[in-house]
């Protein structure tokens, strides 16, 4: 009896490894196809800007032309060249915080002082495309978090709403606090997105469409930092879309609140 129960077991416990094994071999492969696929994705946004530089620098060089024409290439160059320099700071930061080298600075933040400078800054952009633009904070609320990057979320967000909505739309931010967790809302009545691009958004490199988001400035990995950025912040993020109605970004950051109820360790 001893000896078949045994045999039976070992032999169960040999078809657990060889499962585990071939489940890590099929890992192996997935993120092996994911590392091909995003390699050559970044092989093609950074040739693309590339092609554009080397192309009209050629002319410069070669042709002679009118100053109005020399003014036009040279200002391609400058787009092109600065959409280069914005994927590769993109790409290194996305590369430390795949390495969790990554640092996080938390500190309290006035909601108001700090939505109030963002307004500052984006106004001007809001106002030239035509779209209105809101800020809503409710008073008090302190939010514990490096304020750089939580700016850097915001503001991508907002470029993204930027992009997306066109003369007449209407974009809107709200902070307000409930039950000790602060929720930071991003809506725009933009043009939305659709179910099925809906759970890819967050991906690196996903765009809706690739030409229109290009021409838009965008390199596809603005929804992918972002994500990374309040993960890293213990906080979450969840998105609402419809089609020609607009997009909703809810962020949620715990352990912090009202001024007054805030414990300080200072
Ligand atoms: P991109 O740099 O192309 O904007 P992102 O990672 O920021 O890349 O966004 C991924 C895709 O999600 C975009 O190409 C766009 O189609 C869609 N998207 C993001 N934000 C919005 C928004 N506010 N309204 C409509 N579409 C959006």
């Amino acid at each position: 009896d001893f000896t078949v129960t045994l045999a039976k077991s070992g032999k169960d416990e040999l078809g657990d490894l060889s499962n585990a094994i071939q489940l890590l071999a099929d890992d192996l492969k997935y993120v092996k196809q994911e590392r091909k696929e995003f390699l050559s994705s970044i092989a093609h946004e950074l040739r693309t800007p590339l092609t554009f530089i080397k192309g009209y620098t050629d002319i410069l060089y070669k042709r002679n032309l009118s100053e109005e024409d020399k003014k036009k290439y040279l200002a391609i160059i400058i787009e092109e060249t600065n959409r280069l320099s914005h994927l590769i700071k993109d790409l290194f930061d996305l590369a430390k915080m795949d390495e969790n080298a990554f640092v996080i600075e938390k500190e309290r933040l006035d909601a108001k002082l700090f939505l109030g400078n963002i307004e500052t800054k984006l106004s001007p952009a809001f106002q030239e495309k035509q779209i209105n633009f809101y800020v809503h904070c409710e008073e008090s609320i302190t939010i514990i978090a490096d304020s750089l990057r939580l700016e850097q979320v915001i503001i991508n967000l907002l470029d993204n709403a930027l992009k997306y909505c066109t003369v007449g739309d209407t974009a809107v931010v709200t902070a307000k606090c409930i039950n000790q967790e602060i929720q930071i809302i991003i809506e725009d009545t933009g043009k939305g997105i659709s179910k099925k691009d809906l759970p890819y958004i967050f991906d690196r490199l996903y765009r809706v469409e690739k030409s229109r988001a290009r021409a838009l400035g965008g390199s596809g990995l603005g929804l992918a930092i972002v994500k990374e950025l309040v993960h890293a912040h213990d906080g979450e993020i969840k998105v609402h879309s419809e089609e020609n109605r607009g997009t909703t970004f809810v962020l949620t950051f715990r352990g912090a609140g009202n001024n007054e109820n805030i414990v300080t360790n200072r």
